[in-house]
């Protein structure tokens, strides 16, 4: 499908075209048409799928279609989202597709001074893009008018939830006219964020797009079978490779985040976590040591990580083997952006081999299992574990001193430090920096 069968205005058309993009994304081709059409919207799609776009652009459209009666300019879209970093990048994206029509945006979020904040409520805007704090301070100050808004945009309802912000959100909804368009996107739907969603959308469309399996066709991948417990120091042992330069770590829980940041502090690697619990300075203090290459590892909650654009992502760790499969490539993704290589190892436990067979079915690949580690799992392989190296692919000639069984013995071999002897199943670069990085 090309942008030009979306029947959107020339201006957008050329802003878009501008941007180079040629063909709308999944969730363009689908969203785009509904809320052209005025319709509420389900959307279930995560940063990097190009949902901003998918309601920036029909939205822009609408508006520009009814200009309001009078001079004043009242708000007419309210984007609420609940970090800044999103903040400011769904305003630049208005202010990039919008550039061709008469229409304004401005962004909203805490932390900064209120000045010019309050001075442009002032002089009007039509879009405003708005963390809930901040437009809620701003709100109680009577500076902040919302009886003419048109479309309410929720963006990463989940995250938002997470983050702890439900009270807000339900404040900010209470001073919406009832009378709207509202969009709705979560990544994933909670309970908590289906109760959300029932109460803002009426008879709304729903378009989810989960991400492609494909994309982890890109990435060098690897396995390493663990136990529980050696989890933590394998991977200080696998961080002993200085080509692990930028390591994003995913950890099931915000306390097993915190844990690993902590073991790692303490074993002398530079390493932050970033989840829910942590204030947003914290989160944003820790993501810029991040980006500017400070802190080497950053380990993070799936949904603290959603969002955030970090390229040069040199290697993604999966310390848990997420339950849901398509969380793994959500992960992964993380690391090998814009056509950079890639490489992402995963940790798993006894308990968690069933997890990682549906992993390798969603992905339609054998990944290659590290032999030869200090950690190795003993837990022996059996057929309801399915992903042992018996199970996996053609029979492989065994080190010597490898046990002949389905049990992965704990070899009491020093630590190689750079993994000389491990041992994968099949050809690859090993774990240094990835060729194109
Ligand atoms: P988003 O999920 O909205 O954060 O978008 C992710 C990235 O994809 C952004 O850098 C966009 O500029 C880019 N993008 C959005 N739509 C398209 C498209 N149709 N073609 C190419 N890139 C796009």
């Amino acid at each position: 499908m090309l942008f030009s069968e979306l029947g959107l205005l020339p201006a957008l058309e050329t802003a878009v075209a501008g941007e180079g993009y040629v063909e709308p994304t999944p969730i363009q081709a689908r969203a785009i048409p509904h809320v052209l059409a005025g319709r509420d919207l389900l959307g279930l799609a995560q940063t990097g799928t190009g949902k901003t776009a998918a309601f920036a652009l029909p939205i822009l459209q609408r508006l520009a279609n009814q200009p309001p009666a009078g001079r004043q300019r009242p708000i007419r879209c309210l984007v609420l989202t609940p970090t800044r970093e999103l903040a400011a990048q769904i305003d630049e994206s208005f202010s990039t597709y919008g550039k061709h029509l008469p229409l304004r945006s401005f962004v909203i979020f805490g932390g900064v001074g209120m000045d010019a904040q309050k001075q442009a409520l002032r002089s009007g805007m039509d879009i405003l893009v708005a963390t809930p704090g901040r437009l809620l301070d701003l709100a109680g100050q009577g500076l902040v008018e919302l009886k003419a808004l048109e479309v309410f945009v929720l963006d990463e309802a989940d995250r938002m939830l997470d983050m702890g912000f439900i009270h807000d959100v339900r404040k900010v909804i209470r001073l919406l006219p009832r009378h709207r368009q509202t969009l709705f996107f979560s990544a994933t739907m909670p309970p908590e964020a289906q109760e959300l969603a029932d109460q803002l959308l009426k008879n709304p469309q729903t378009v989810a797009v989960v991400p492609s399996a494909t994309t982890a066709e890109r990435i060098d991948q690897e396995v390493y079978f663990v136990e529980k417990a050696d989890k933590r120091a394998l991977l200080v042992d696998v961080l002993r490779d200085a080509g692990m330069r930028r390591v994003l770590v995913f950890s099931r829980t915000k306390h097993g985040a915190n844990r690993i940041a902590e073991h790692l502090v303490k074993a002398g690697i530079g390493a932050e976590a970033i989840h829910g619990n942590k204030s947003q300075n914290a989160r944003e203090r820790a993501l810029a040591g991040f980006k500017a290459g400070k802190t080497r590892v950053l380990v993070a909650t799936d949904i603290a990580a959603r969002g955030i654009d970090i390229d040069d992502v040199t290697h993604v760790v999966n310390f848990d083997i997420p339950e849901v499969p398509e969380t793994y490539v959500h992960r992964i993704g993380r690391t090998a952006r814009a056509g950079a290589a890639g490489m992402a190892l995963s940790f798993c436990e006894a308990d968690e081999r069933l997890d990682w067979r549906n992993i390798e079915k969603l992905t339609r690949q054998e990944i290659p299992i590290v032999e030869g580690h200090p950690y190795e799992s003993r837990v022996p392989f059996t057929s309801s574990s399915s992903s042992s190296p018996r199970a996996l692919a053609s029979p492989r000639p065994q080190p010597q001193s490898q046990p002949q069984s389905h049990t992965h013995g704990r070899r009491d071999l020093p630590s190689t430090g750079g993994g000389a002897k491990r041992r994968r199943r099949r050809g690859g670069r090993g774990r240094g920096a990835p060729a194109s990085a």
